[in-house]
């Protein structure tokens, strides 16, 4: 089963990502927090990571950049998810080294095709709960 690290800080956001990963029978490993992103990922060596930028302590973009520069962990994909979009913060996101990203309010449909892209998924494989 494929398995999501999910960092996000937003109680509802989280849940609702929490339940969209798990509608797809995937595994799903979170954290509230940015400090701990680190050793989640590390551990757990998820198959995706969804990367909330906006975290208390630590920005998710760090968090990027310590999973990007660490070999054992750099081919893991990462899609961040940010609440703003301007062109110098798209940028600057890009430049994190994240694979991917979207914007909340997220649309639901390509979220889930963004996730079901890194993970190989293809629809007809897809499991039906
Ligand atoms: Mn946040």
């Amino acid at each position: 089963m494929p398995k999501v690290a999910v960092v996000e800080d937003n109680e509802l956001n989280l849940k609702l990502f929490r339940d969209l990963l798990l509608t797809e029978a995937l595994e799903v490993v979170d954290t509230m927090d940015g400090t701990k992103a680190y050793d989640l990922i590390n551990n757990e060596r998820p198959d995706l990571i969804l990367m909330d930028i906006q975290l208390q302590g630590m920005s998710g973009l760090d968090v990027i950049r310590q999973v990007k520069a660490d070999d054992q962990l750099k081919d893991i994909p990462i899609i961040a998810v940010t609440a703003f979009a301007m062109k110098d913060d798209e940028a600057k996101i890009m430049e994190s080294g994240c694979d991917a990203y979207i914007s909340k309010p997220i649309s639901i449909l390509s979220f889930m095709e963004r996730v079901r892209f890194y993970l190989g998924i293809k629809e007809e494989q897809r499991m039906i709960c």
